[in-house]
């Protein structure tokens, strides 16, 4: 496995990937299987597989967690090279990010909605620092976790609206065994907390269940799935950042009549760490 640390580096490793196809996997480290099963996905199909590693700044806001975020890169060079990764990218925060840097991507009003809402500025970093590796790189395919679905569609939207020429897929979210999304942030959460979390997932799915049993006909019955699930979360002692019913074509709230897919997101903070997660709802509207 090849190791970069600067453009420089990447640029001579580069050339002796083509004329095969190459796969980026974009990542922040503390790598965990999660972002193992997009490298095992990258490598599926076909092609050779590059990691980049990069806790991005742009994409914190002052009060978030960019000091303490984890950071472990020797583990995560072995942990890429057991999972057989073709080259990990580590660039410099001041090489990736000068100093003097104006120009940013603007994610569009979606960017301003659910995560965004909480966290201004944030897909505006995102997407910056991602079209910028996908410069860097010129993947033919990049892979995100559906875990972060917001992220995946503004990505996905970015490569559509500014004629990108790469391929860009969502991987299904990799669960703990009892539901908890893997998340670098996982390890924020106490022994409490941890037994808890397992909670958020549960609840999501028994939400999905009932929708699925009985899709809502009315906006009463769609705001009472809401406020029965913000409720059950609190009481559990989760503090809800929101929840939303998204229609995945236009990552807007859905509206009635509803749509057959609808994506169930949301973002809760047990104690100070904040947790987001999602599920496809699939209704079969022929029965209504
Ligand atoms: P991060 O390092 O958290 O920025 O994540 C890097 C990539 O891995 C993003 O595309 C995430 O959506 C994806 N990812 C993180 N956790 C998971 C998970 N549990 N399952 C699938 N993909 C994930």
């Amino acid at each position: 496995m090849r190791i970069a640390r600067s453009f420089a580096e990447l640029r001579s490793f580069l050339p002796a990937f083509r004329p095969h196809p190459l796969c980026l996997v974009p990542t922040m480290g503390a790598l965990h299987e999660g972002h193992g099963a997009l490298v095992d996905r990258g490598r599926s199909e076909g092609g050779f597989v590059a990691v980049s590693i990069f806790v991005n700044p742009l994409q914190f806001g002052p009060t978030e967690d960019l000091g303490r975020y984890p950071r472990t890169p020797e583990k995560d060079i072995e942990f890429l090279e057991k999972k057989g990764a073709d080259l990990v990218f580590l660039p410099s925060p001041e090489e990736i990010v000068p100093r003097d840097a104006t120009i940013t991507v603007n994610p569009g009003p979606v960017g301003a909605l659910y995560c965004g809402a909480s966290r201004p500025g944030h897909f505006e970093g995102v997407l910056t620092i991602v079209l910028k590796l996908f410069h860097l790189f010129g993947p033919d395919l990049a892979i995100f976790g559906e875990k972060d679905r917001q992220q995946l569609f503004l990505i996905q939207k970015m490569a559509r609206d500014l004629a990108l020429p790469v391929r860009v897929i969502g991987h299904p979210t990799i669960r703990e065994s009892d539901g908890l999304a893997l998340s670098s942030r996982n390890r924020y959460l106490n022994t409490e907390e941890r037994r808890r979390a397992t909670l958020f997932p549960h609840h999501l799915t028994t939400t999905k269940r009932r929708w699925e049993e009985t899709p809502p006909l009315t906006s009463e019955e769609l705001d009472s799935l809401r406020t029965d699930l913000e409720g059950k979360l609190s009481r559990e002692g989760f503090v809800v950042d929101y929840v939303a019913f998204v229609d995945p074509d236009t990552f807007r709230e859905a509206t009635l009549p509803l749509p057959r897919r609808v994506i169930l997101l949301a973002a809760v903070f047990l104690g100070k760490t904040r947790l987001i997660d999602n599920v496809v709802i699939e209704a079969d509207l022929s029965r209504v």
